[in-house]
């Protein structure tokens, strides 16, 4: 459109006056606000929150060190260290996510082989001192101990539909 019909269409309100269409059509709908954190949406058995790392019901860790995850992570916000057990296995002697780095994409928990990275349903979490962003393996670990019966819930779920 040209600069004067620009130029009436500004003088006629147009835009507020559909602005406000939208707002009167909603006025009477039924409200959706919900009173967080007393009241929460439903989640996907796909959300993406926190990383947490998987054992299997022994107790043995799920991931081999296989590094697929930090290679595909687009963010560069995973870092891993791996030494052979006595026993002839690969297993992580370091397994950091940094969280100001994640931009939760889920790349690692698909690459992985194992379903050992997984990202939970958690995503009430903050950080207070510097340093904190940066998640350890024993974080990740613990996390995975304590969301486990939901995680396999949700990995269940998840081969049903595919
Ligand atoms: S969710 Fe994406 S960005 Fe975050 S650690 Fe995994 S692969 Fe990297
Ligand atoms: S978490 Fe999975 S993809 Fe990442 S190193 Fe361990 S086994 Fe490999």
């Amino acid at each position: 459109m040209d600069r004067f019909g620009n130029f009436l269409k500004s003088l006629s309100l147009s835009e507020m006056r559909k602005g406000l269409g939208v707002t009167g059509r909603y006025l009477f709908k039924r409200k959706i606000t919900v009173q967080y954190p007393e009241e929460k949406t439903p989640q996907s058995n796909r959300f993406r929150g926190l990383h947490a790392l998987r054992r299997y019901p022994n107790g043995e860790e799920r991931c081999i060190a296989c590094k697929l995850c930090e290679a595909v992570c687009p963010a560069l916000a995973i870092t891993i260290e791996a030494e052979e057990r006595a026993d002839g296995t690969r297993r992580t002697t370091r397994y950091d996510i940094d969280l100001f780095k994640c931009i939760y994409c889920g790349f690692c928990e698909e690459s992985c082989p194992v379903d050992s990275i997984v990202e939970t349903r958690n995503f009430e979490y903050s950080f207070e001192n510097r340093g904190e962003n940066v998640m350890t393996k024993q974080m990740l670990l613990e996390i995975g101990d304590k969301y486990e019966e939901q995680i396999a819930k949700d990995r269940m779920q998840d081969a049903a539909y595919r």
